[in-house]
């Protein structure tokens, strides 16, 4: 009788699980890989962050870059020193995608798209052996600890030997990370921290003019301030609030304070290169029989969207002077009343604690099954962080389970005819 290989199994084919299912593949020659996902195919969330260019890493200083994970660097470091942007690259690269640095310091492929990275990926994958299994959602264990999947064919059980959970977040759940699995580990005594939105936009209560004549436009060249932190860039005003890339960058400041106390309020410059003395200067220009609206177009280069923004959110004081109008102009509140739902969000905070996991990212609860990508709970902002985050960890945890898959394999090559 032909004994059955060690099996590993990945749930989720992400980018953390197709890398944790890779780093299997390439330490534990011999092993059965198995990765399974819950969608009609793989890596649905990756080929959505293709559309808007894909951001796989960015080219800053490593420290500053480790900083960006806040109060989870020190806990990642280790993965991201063995596989940071460097090693992104050359992955990307390994696959056929060359990549570039983009003026904000951002690494991009050239082709700006997921699918081709992707596909290639896939085929490296089935190149090494390693089996795709689509339309499988995991749903938890069985009597004996197999794992147990809702397919079109009805349950499937499945022993392991090593398990990778690289299930994702909670944010576009159509894209198939619903996080639904955190009662499967709650019920196992992992540690958890609920699931926050992050790289979100933020509710506000507009005006019924603001809202049905701007919801959707750009607001370009502003900067925006929250305490001692200023991102200049551009966000979009929607129906209910704001949203777009200078917003999320301030995003994990605003719901945390939102958190505390409620609500917070965030300071827009609508001049971000004139200077406030410039600004009373042009704005005191005589304007004769202009019309407000002219004259904020003429002098200070507002107009369209800014110019409903300083309507909407300055009080009416701040018009009777150049030196009150400028003020407003360069420090314009807008008051937030809650972050934007999880389903929107870019991505979460929350998930399995550092302290719920060893150092090879296995679950102190459950040995055996590892966990990897954004189900874990640490942060950041957009600028490739999130993916080479996943990919690092997924990389980390894929490396534990080959360590038990491979220990196995020796075990049985020593005595073929043991059980
Ligand atoms: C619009 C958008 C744009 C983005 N752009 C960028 C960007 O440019 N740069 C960047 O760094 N990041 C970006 N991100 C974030 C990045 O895509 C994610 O952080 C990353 O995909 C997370 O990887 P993951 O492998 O942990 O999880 P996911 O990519 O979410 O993969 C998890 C997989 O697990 C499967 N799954 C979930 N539950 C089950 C279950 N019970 N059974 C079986 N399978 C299951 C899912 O179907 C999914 O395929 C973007 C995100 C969004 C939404």
């Amino acid at each position: 009788m032909t004994k059955e290989s060690p099996k590993a199994i990945i749930i989720g084919g992400g980018p953390a699980g197709l890398m944790a299912a890779e780093a299997i593949a390439d330490r534990a020659p011999g092993a059965a890989i198995h990765v399974y996902d819950a969608m009609p195919s793989f890596g649905r969330k990756l080929l959505m962050a293709g559309r808007g260019g894909l951001n796989l890493t960015h080219s800053e200083a490593f420290d500053a870059f480790l900083a960006r994970y806040g109060e989870a660097a020190d806990w990642l470091a280790p993965a991201l020193r063995a596989f940071g942007p460097k090693e992104v690259i050359a992955w990307a690269e390994g696959l056929g995608q060359e990549t570039f640095v983009g003026s904000s310091g951002r690494i991009f492929p050239k082709s700006f798209k997921a699918s081709p990275l992707l596909r290639a990926w896939l085929r490296r994958l089935d190149g090494k052996g390693v089996t795709l299994h689509v339309r499988h959602r995991w749903t938890g264990w069985d009597e004996q600890d197999a794992l147990t999947f809702d397919t079109p064919e009805g349950e499937v059980r499945i022993a392991a030997d090593a398990t990778v959970l690289a299930l994702g977040g909670a944010s576009w759940p159509r894209l198939g990370s619903r996080g639904d699995w955190i009662g499967l580990l709650a019920a196992r005594g992992v540690d958890l921290r609920p699931f926050r939105p992050a790289n979100c936009g933020f509710e506000t209560e507009w005006s019924t003019h603001m809202r049905e004549r701007f919801a959707g436009m750009p607001v370009k060249s502003v900067a925006l301030t929250f305490g001692e932190r200023r991102i200049e860039g551009e966000f979009v005003v929607t129906a209910s609030g704001v949203e777009g890339g200078a917003v999320y960058a301030l995003s994990r400041f605003l719901r945390d304070e939102i958190e505390r106390a409620g609500e917070t309020t965030l300071y827009l410059d609508l001049t971000p290169d004139r200077p406030r003395e410039r600004l009373v200067r042009d704005l005191s220009r005589p304007h004769h029989k202009a019309s407000l609206a002219n004259h904020l177009r003429k002098a200070a280069g507002i107009s369209g969207v800014k110019a409903a923004l300083l309507r909407e959110c300055a009080v009416k004081e701040a018009f009777s002077s150049p030196e009150t109008l400028a003020d407003a102009i360069k420090a314009l509140p807008l008051r937030l009343a809650n972050p934007t739902s999880m389903e929107s969000a870019i991505s979460v905070a929350g998930g399995i604690t550092q302290n719920a996991l060893d150092g090879d990212m296995m679950l102190k609860a459950l040995p055996g099954t590892f966990c990897a990508g954004e189900m874990l709970d640490w942060e950041a902002p957009t600028g490739g962080y999130l993916l080479t985050a996943c990919l690092a960890t997924g990389l980390r945890a894929g490396i534990g389970a080959s360590r038990r898959v491979a220990a196995l394999i020796a075990v049985s090559q020593a005595d073929p005819t043991g059980p």
